[in-house]
């Protein structure tokens, strides 16, 4: 390794030297997280284009550094922009954020890791654009890209996001550039229309991965529907979750309702409309029985709090939708509600990705207007196991996760966030506040417990966080030994991401 100032020279001498940060309050704040991190970057990098993301590439592999790629670093939870090995120059991609592409018929966008949610949807809304498409929970901030490469989920139609993209553009630890599928195949018309391309398709390298760079991605998107009606319910008693969940699978398994599900239990409404109430629980935490559920009484009541979306093409289709959800769901929960045909709601055209609250939820001070839960010292630690959509697994993942929580002081604010007909994911938050002497340490050992217990019962998580990566869950060893032969082919120095999701463990 060279000394700090030649790299930083050798990095200055491709994006320009103000795009190059060495300052050790900057690298301080780019290495905090909502949880206890130790490796700090080693610089902060920010090229504009992906000549200059390739010329990174080589200024670190001639100084013998290690590169962390990010988007636009809103992994808020999972380790926001903090790399995984100390001292790996932060490559962040905020200035490639170009839209590159968009096609109204054929239903795609073609975009750089610098475009936010937000600025997608601004982009389709001043051409007119039917197409749409949700942020995830955190902020319209976060990136397309980045989020679809951690594989994560939003609300409304398509809610797994890996499975709608295609035509990766990629900068490989050598430097080189490849696109896959169709994209990789000379004057290819399908290129942002087709998946797999021919043979082994290898877009999949290349998501919750150490392998590359990506440099732009094609994602399709769903037109705006022409009738949608958002429905909620509530689940007065824990006990109704499993004749709830059978119900709700059979729905989304016929396609009655081919949004995602989300069902959220009394802690978690909690946390997403207040704060710990500090006051009346006497500075006590967890918070009680008997609290909670005078808290909850205001918001409806209720152990859970259920609520999709339908949508179709015609106002007849959606009565018909409408009168299924009725009939099958409107005997097994309370107060079954619709709101009005088309009226904005979080999965169509409202205020989806607002709930960044519940990362204010054990701070004493409310969220600022500009919450930044880095910044402010909010404890997040997301864990979201995957269960299969049956009543039984789910429970049995919501109940372990229910008593490791509460076993370690803190609140088991849950959702079930069915993503197909075929399974949910069982999103636990930890939330604390940082600021509390020995929370952080409370918070990393309720983890590392909780990510055990559940990995024994068989459920492993849809993605890791930075927490995991000492210890992910183990592989079957030929997979384990692929995954090594790959890494280390691509990778030989281990010079890109080292660490994350490892694939020698
Ligand atoms: C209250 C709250 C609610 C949340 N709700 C949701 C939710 O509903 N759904 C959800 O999915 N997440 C949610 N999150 C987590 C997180 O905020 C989002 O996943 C967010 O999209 C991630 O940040 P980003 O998009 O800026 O991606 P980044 O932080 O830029 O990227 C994530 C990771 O991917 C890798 N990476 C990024 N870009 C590249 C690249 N171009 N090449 C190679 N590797 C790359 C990096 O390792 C990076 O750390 C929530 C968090 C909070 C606190």
């Amino acid at each position: 390794v060279r000394s700090t100032e030649e790299a930083r020279r050798a990095f200055a001498a491709v994006v320009g030297a103000e795009w190059v940060e060495t300052g050790a309050e900057e690298l301080e704040r780019a290495g905090t997280a909502t949880f206890a991190t130790r490796a700090r970057p080693g610089a902060l990098v920010r090229p504009a284009s992906r000549e200059e993301v390739q010329g990174c590439v080589a200024a670190a592999r001639e100084s013998g550094l290690a590169l962390y790629p990010v988007s636009r670093g809103r992994n808020w939870g999972y380790g926001s922009r903090a790399p995984v090995a100390d001292g790996a120059v932060l490559l962040s991609l905020e200035r490639l954020d170009a839209i590159v592409d968009h096609d109204e018929r054929l239903g795609y966008a073609t975009v750089q890791p610098g475009v936010s949610f937000r600025r997608l949807a601004e982009f389709l809304r001043e051409r007119g654009s039917r197409l749409s498409l949700n942020p995830p929970g955190s902020t319209p901030e976060a990136s397309v890209v980045g989020n679809t490469l951690e594989r994560g989920v939003v609300q409304g139609a398509a809610p797994d996001r890996a499975g709608e993209v295609c035509a990766l553009e990629v900068v490989l630890p050598d430097g080189r550039c490849i696109r896959t599928g169709m994209a990789g195949l000379p004057g290819s018309r399908a290129a942002r229309v087709h998946r797999w391309g021919i043979g082994p398709s290898l877009d999949g390298l290349f998501l919750q991965s150490s392998l590359g760079i990506v440099t732009e991605m094609t994602v399709w998107l769903r037109p705006f529907p022409a009738f949608h009606q958002h429905f909620h319910f509530t689940l007065q008693h824990d006990g109704s979750l499993e004749p709830a969940l059978d119900t709700l699978q059979r729905l989304r398994a016929e396609e009655s309702v081919t949004t995602s599900i989300a069902l959220h239990n009394d802690f978690k409404l909690l946390s997403l409309f207040g704060q710990y109430p500090w006051a009346l629980a006497a500075g006590r935490t967890p918070l009680d029985d008997a609290l909670r559920q005078r808290l909850v009484a205001p918001l409806g009541g209720g152990a859970w709090f259920g609520e999709a979306a339908l949508h179709a093409s015609t106002a007849g289709g959606l009565e018909a939708l409408r009168e299924r959800v009725e009939g099958l769901l409107g005997p097994r929960v309370r107060g079954l509600g619709f709101t009005e045909v088309n009226a904005p709601g979080p999965f169509f055209g409202g205020a989806a990705g607002d709930s960044l609250a519940q990362a204010y939820w054990r701070k004493t001070a409310p969220p600022p207007p500009d919450p930044d839960p880095d910044r402010d010292r909010c404890g997040v630690i997301w864990h979201a196991p995957v269960a299969p959509f049956e009543p039984e697994s789910v429970r049995a993942c919501a109940s372990i996760a229910r008593e490791v929580l509460l076993a370690h002081g803190f609140e088991p604010a849950l959702s079930l966030q069915a993503v197909s007909a075929r399974c949910v994911y069982v999103v636990v938050s930890i939330l604390f506040d940082r600021c509390r002497p020995g929370e952080d340490e409370k918070a990393v050992r309720c983890h590392a417990a909780l990510a055990a217990a559940l990995g024994d019962e068989g459920f492993h998580p849809y993605r890791l966080g930075l927490l995991d990566a000492a210890e992910p869950p183990p592989r079957e060893e030929g997979y384990r030994a692929l995954l090594h032969t790959l890494k280390t082919a691509l990778d030989p120095d281990g010079m890109m991401a080292p660490g994350r999701y490892d694939a020698a463990r």
